[in-house]
């Protein structure tokens, strides 16, 4: 296997030392569930051990939550719900939501190194999700104003006057299942929403994952009423199915793989649960011949390689107009070569270790299969071949070509640094196997002639379309996805939707 870092002198001692002195300075010691206001025991002794990738060392335990932890944390949120913030006055929610993104934005650099530590994100990624938490917050607060109904006029077949109108109203307690590519960002994208409109929350953090939500909610205890907000760690089966299927939880909001996302709208019917589902994707992008090769290579560059291709919306199939295919290729292969794959910790370092093990195996896993259907790895597709990485779950940025287009490498959402390539030289056809996928999250076009980039974007079935950039997920722009990427949107006015119900009135006015 190549190698694709040059990290200058490291060894695997020193970033393991680099590290342990990091985990000092920002691990929680409390680390129980967090449940109506206060750190808590589970009710079964056994732990979760959440371990950093760069190292393979343990950071901390969380506990094993179960469903009489679930029930514990749902009937404290229902309580805070019925004692108050279910009625608690716009600028209430508003406040307590400005006063949290005040508190990320004063803890930012812990919690970003806390995030590098638990998922390999670099500490660049890291601090750009923690600019996006405290924006997602403050977009929230000010939404907390605006959660408002209308008035309509309606047909009486009696011609009796009528006035209808209508009231946005929460659902009350509702559950937010968390992964852990964003573990702090995604949280936020949910209780931002939910609380601006007056729900309470019961979150589960990924297993892999649970720090940095832990630790905001110690550092907002003073700002979130008890009970509010809840935090339950623990296995998805364990924790995350009975949070779906408790009968005093009416929304759930989830975010994860769509396999378990069936199993939610499974789990809903027997109480018609309402869902929101974020399910991740296989994203086209699409290169014309006029695109600049320079812009068109850094949006490649960032529509995979950002946070280790572990993100629902990477844009993992790439479509390069044939009459600029070598110089793109060539230009985009030397791109990803020159990356610097080592210690997220050091701002130098442009790709962290994957979150475990296991996903490196399972990225690894679509590579070979690739490799045998005879397709051509143009540059990575295993572990770096440095000694002071040994001990992390390190992969390769891997660019695949010659493959067919049917491969489950193609086909199936890898969620790592790999892409696969493909020429195309007629607009209708790209276009078709673009679509040609059971996902519909993302896409992006690249090309110079904007008319003809719109009236592609307008045929990708796909939830956000970005033109000339990949990956920005700003606050206030819907995000979501069409057919199996999941149903409703995050993000923005949307989100406030998913987290209401509408109730209408109407008054016979005699
Ligand atoms: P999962 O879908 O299993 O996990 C997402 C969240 O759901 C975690 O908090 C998990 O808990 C929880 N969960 C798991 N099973 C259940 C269940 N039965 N009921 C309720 N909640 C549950 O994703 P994985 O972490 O296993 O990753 C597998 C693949 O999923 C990835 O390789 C990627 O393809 C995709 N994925 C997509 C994401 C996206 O952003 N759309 C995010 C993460 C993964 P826990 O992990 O603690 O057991």
């Amino acid at each position: 296997m190549g190698t694709t870092s040059d990290t200058p002198a490291e060894t695997a001692d020193a970033i393991a030392e680099r590290h342990r002195e990091a985990a000092a300075d920002v691990v929680p010691d409390t680390l129980g569930h967090y449940i109506d206001g206060a750190f808590v025991p589970g009710d079964a002794d056994e732990r979760i051990e959440t371990r950093d990738p760069t190292t393979g060392e343990v950071l901390a335990a969380v506990p094993a939550g179960n469903a009489a932890d679930i029930d514990r944390a749902v009937a404290a949120a229902r309580d805070a719900f019925d004692d108050g913030w279910g009625t608690a006055s716009p600028g209430e929610r508003q406040r307590v939501l400005s006063e949290m993104a005040a508190v990320v934005e004063d803890h930012q650099e812990e919690l970003a190194t806390l995030e590098v530590l638990d998922t390999g994100k670099t500490i660049t990624e890291a601090m750009g999700d923690m600019g996006l938490v405290v924006d997602h917050l403050t977009y929230y607060a000010a939404a907390a104003r605006s959660v408002e109904g209308d008035t309509r006029q309606t047909n009486d077949l009696f011609e009796r006057e009528k006035q209808v109108f209508t009231v946005k109203e929460p659902y009350g307690v509702v559950g937010a299942i968390v992964p852990w590519n964003f573990p702090l960002l995604i949280a936020v994208w949910k209780l931002g929403p939910a609380l601006a409109a007056g729900n309470t929350v019961v979150l589960k953090p990924s297993e892999e994952t649970p720090l940095s939500i832990l630790r905001l909610m110690a550092l907002v205890d003073d700002v979130v009423p008890d009970g509010v907000v809840n935090v339950v760690t623990g296995y998805g089966e364990d924790a995350g199915a009975p949070l779906t299927k408790h009968e005093d939880v009416p929304k759930i909001s989830f975010t994860g793989s769509t396999e378990v996302g069936r199993e939610i709208i499974h789990n809903s019917a027997a109480d018609i649960t309402k869902t929101t589902l974020e399910l991740g994707g296989k994203s086209p992008i699409i290169v014309y011949p006029d695109a600049d090769i320079g812009e068109a290579v850094e949006a490649a560059m960032m529509a995979i390689f950002f946070n280790k291709g572990e993100c629902c919306a990477a844009g993992s199939r790439l479509f390069v107009h044939e009459e600029i295919e070598d110089q793109f290729l060539d230009a985009f292969t030397e791109a990803a070569a020159g990356m610097t794959v080592g210690d997220p910790l050091l701002e130098g370092t442009d790709m962290g270790p994957k979150v475990s093990g296991e996903q490196v195996e399972r990225t690894h896993g679509y590579v070979e299969s690739a490799r045998e259907s005879g397709a051509t790895v143009r540059t990575g597709g295993g572990t770096p071949d440095d000694e002071a990485l040994s001990d992390g779950a390190f992969y390769e940025p891997t660019i695949i070509d010659d493959i067919d287009h049917d491969h489950p490498a193609v086909q199936e959402e890898i969620f790592g640094p790999v892409i696969e390539t493909f020429a195309w030289s007629d607009e209708a056809t790209v276009v078709e196997r673009a679509n040609d996928v059971d996902y519909g999250l993302a896409a992006g076009v690249i090309a110079s002639d904007i008319t003809r980039a719109l009236r592609t974007a307008r045929r990708l079935e796909a939830g956000v379309v970005w033109v000339n950039h990949y990956n920005d997920v700003s606050a206030g722009q819907p995000f979501g996805g069409y057919k199996q990427s999941g149903n409703g949107r995050e993000n923005a006015a949307e989100a406030i939707d998913e987290f209401t119900q509408t109730k209408a009135i109407n008054v016979n006015l005699g």
